[in-house]
């Protein structure tokens, strides 16, 4: 496989003195496996890759994985000189919301007052593709999608072709702070675990690493990680290059110098020999392929699927938070019910069979952990299967594990963004409808 770096800025293209060898462009990635062009994301940096297209012969086809539709991400899209010519071939590919599709999207920042040219009008033949979590097959490159942690739905990449695998985790914030507390042992949280998961034994692991530990502490809930804490996650995985990736604006190059310095610390610390580096604009990185490509024929990607009535449960004792979480839903399309305590919330979840439960932890009477544990051995299997959500303010190691011990699906930390309560809830259910068929 062959990567190169396009765009490597996050948040805000940002050229200029202070960035001339790490990049200005926000997010872009080329990819070439097996004979394919993939390209990650249409942050600034794609103009570029489609001014170096043009200039070789045609066709200029390839597959656009987007992780998700904020600026730096897409704002390139419609300066992507290839989409512009008759007889092109894209395929487009970003995760699919409950309740709007990309095209619309993209469109979206494309209308009239935005952008003088329309969707419509681009000359090439494009497919759209709403994703879910899961595995599919671009021309015998396999593809992991999987949710990231941020406050728009994001998906990262893994991209695995002739034994040779790249992860793609632009936007994504750990799930505990301090994902992994001790080197070389797998994270508490079992989202995090997750997350190491999707990255293990990849040749290059490419990642969020717009803040420091230090700055963390202000920008808390703005779904970025520490580049301290991505390296931790690499190493965890067992991976042989982190790219530190989606640079914060303020960050000048000499800063980058000494980031990467105390990540290259860290991991030989924890008794890794990592290789660490930060991506720079026009880095081209050759990932030898062990094994032929298998040449297996195409498999297709999750498709979207219609949103349906969706219910979720809210249950607090705080009339406040019952009523923030409800309208940070209902905008959403979302069918809320309440409860304020947690045995009228067992009576609720029996007549309501919700899709989804957001739980408060500290109730008097039973609390959350006791609500979870009976719906875990209800009757009724929707109930022993949904999805439980516990809202905490006690985000400790030892209140997670006894959090999941008793069958809680995730965590939401108080004080949580609306933003981001609203990606999460599409990624919980989403993902639990990729898991199973709906019920009856
Ligand atoms: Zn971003
Ligand atoms: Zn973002």
């Amino acid at each position: 496989m062959d990567v190169r770096f396009w765009g490597t800025r996050g948040s805000l293209a940002k050229p200029g003195q202070s960035t001339l060898r790490y990049g200005g462009n926000t997010s872009c990635v080329e990819v070439r496996a097996a004979g394919t062009l993939i390209v990650l994301d249409c942050g600034t940096g794609i103009h570029g890759l489609g001014q170096a297209l043009l200039a070789t012969p045609p066709p200029h086809d390839g597959h656009l994985l987007i992780s998700h539709t904020h600026w730096d991400h897409i704002q390139g899209f419609p300066f992507f000189a290839p989409l512009f010519v008759p007889g092109n071939s894209w395929d487009i590919y970003a995760p699919g919301k409950l309740g709007q599709k990309l095209e619309q999207t993209l469109s979206g920042q494309m209308e009239y007052n935005y952008f003088p040219v329309t969707l419509e009008q681009l000359g090439a033949a494009i497919r759209f593709h709403d994703l879910g979590e899961g595995r599919f097959t671009i021309d015998g490159v396999q593809v992991t999608a999987q949710y990231l942690n941020h406050p728009a739905l994001a998906l990262g990449y893994r991209l695995e072709s002739g034994g040779s695998a790249v992860v793609y985790s632009a936007d994504h914030e750990p799930h505990a702070p301090n994902p992994v507390a001790r080197p070389g042992e797998p994270p508490t949280h079992v989202e995090d675990r997750r997350h190491v998961d999707l990255m293990a034994d990849s040749d290059l692991v490419i990642h969020d690493a717009q803040y420091t530990i230090a700055e963390y502490a202000q920008k808390t809930g703005w779904g970025h990680t520490p580049a301290e804490w991505a390296t931790d996650y690499a190493v965890a995985a067992g991976a042989l290059r982190l790219a530190l990736f989606h640079h914060d604006p303020l960050r000048d190059d000499e800063a980058l110098d000494r980031l990467v310095d105390t990540c290259r610390e860290r991991a030989r610390a924890a008794g890794s020999d990592i290789e660490v580096f930060a991506a720079a604009e026009g880095q081209e990185i050759h990932l030898a392929e062990s094994a032929v490509p298998t040449g297996r024929p195409d498999s297709a990607p999750a498709p979207s699927r219609s949103p349906g009535s969706q219910t979720v449960l809210v249950v607090d004792d705080d009339p406040t938070m019952v009523q923030l979480l409800t309208l940070t839903l209902e905008p959403d399309g979302f069918r809320v019910v309440t409860a304020s305590d947690g045995e009228s919330a067992l009576r609720v979840a029996a007549n309501e069979r919700p899709s989804l439960v957001l739980l408060d932890w500290q109730m008097p009477g039973a609390d959350g952990i006791e609500v979870t544990r009976a719906l875990r051995n209800h009757s009724d299997p929707a109930l022993r299967d949904v999805p439980i959500v516990l809202i905490t303010s006690q985000s400790g190691e030892e209140n997670t594990a006894a959090g999941f011990a008793a069958g809680v699906t995730d965590y939401l930390t108080k004080p949580f963004r609306p933003a981001h309560v609203r990606s999460r809830v599409q990624a919980w259910l989403l993902r639990r409808r990729g898991e199973a068929p709906s019920r009856p």
